[in-house]
């Protein structure tokens, strides 16, 4: 067997376009506790990233407090697709009873949020759960009316992610709507994650690791927020999912099905058994990339180049 470097670069296409991206990229590095993840997306600039890198350091230098559950309910994922794909991604989801929409696309015509969310229902079954994310894209009157539509549409959410910007924005939409929302955007990359808590902004919390600066990092502020916790990736490799899972299984608490069945949204992974649902759950594991796979992945010399400077940065910094 070929030695390994301790430090890969690594770059995938994406099956669908997600979060405006085709590709995606990181780094994996290696420590004496297995293998960690650095992959923040280009949009968060350094001091940002420094978080992500934490998280990565954690999983490389530390490893994660012990599971208290063997396996992970997740959501199926569905971009902003038409009907029929949409209908063909939760039909071969692996069994999932949870389906998270993504809606508010910009330049889709009117009524292809409601109509991709019929078809959701239709291929989920009346008993499957349905949540929507807008990624901040409503003011609070548009959510209201909005989120009334797409409620009707998918016959009943479960809840609404971060329809409109902002904590303040989140509690008065709140007080105006009977569908729950969930906070993403509001923790993540806010200078005060605890305001959600403070100002009943939200039903429910969705935590990342990468963002949020690592399993441990989530787990306190968690306990600090108080509120139902939903763990959702960042469109990891398989090797930064298994963070996300560790925390997962982690929680005291895990009523909802959580974001973490990314892995079917990449191309190429880098371990050869991917965290990939069965039966609607992800069984809690620690997958290690292989050579031919992070051979086979590893980034053309401009992205490595790109992620040196990055790297660097990021260092100096932490
Ligand atoms: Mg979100």
């Amino acid at each position: 067997m070929s030695a390994m470097p301790d430090l890969v670069v690594w770059d995938v296409p994406l099956r669908t376009r997600f979060r405006g991206l085709t590709r995606r990229d990181g780094v994996l590095l290696r420590g004496d506790a297995g293998w960690g993840e650095f992959s923040p997306f280009w949009d968060y600039d350094d001091a940002a990233a420094v978080r992500w890198w934490r998280a990565a350091r954690e999983a490389a230098d530390e490893g994660w407090p012990a599971p208290v559950r063997t396996h992970v309910p997740v959501n199926v994922t569905v971009p902003a697709v038409d009907p029929e794909h949409a209908h063909r991604i939760v039909t071969a989801s692996g069994g999932c009873r949870t389906a998270k929409v993504k809606v508010a696309e910009p330049g889709q015509p009117a009524g292809a949020d409601e109509a991709r969310l019929e078809a959701v229902r239709d291929a989920l079954g009346p008993d499957g759960a349905i949540r929507v994310d807008a990624n901040a894209a409503w003011d609070v009157d548009t959510a209201v009316r909005v989120l009334a539509s797409l409620d009707r549409a998918a016959g009943g959410l479960e809840y609404a992610e971060q329809p409109v910007p902002g904590v303040e924005d989140l509690a008065a939409l709140r007080r105006r709507t009977h569908v729950p929302l969930a906070a993403d955007e509001a923790v993540r990359r806010s200078d005060d994650p605890l305001a959600v808590a403070r100002r009943h902004a939200a039903d429910v919390v969705v935590l990342k690791v990468q963002p949020l600066g690592g399993v441990r990092a989530c787990l306190r502020l968690a306990e600090q927020l108080d509120l139902p916790v939903v763990v959702s990736s960042a469109l990891e490799s398989s090797v930064g999912l298994a963070a996300g899972l560790a925390l997962a299984a982690a929680l005291p608490e895990l009523p909802h099905a959580c974001g973490l069945a990314t892995a079917a949204l990449l191309a190429a992974d880098l371990v050869e058994d991917p965290l990939l649902p069965r039966d609607g759950a992800i069984a809690v594991r620690r997958p290690e990339p292989t050579p031919a796979l992070l051979a086979a992945a590893t980034a053309p010399e401009d992205v490595a180049a790109r992620w040196g400077g990055r790297l660097a940065a990021v260092r100096a910094r932490a």
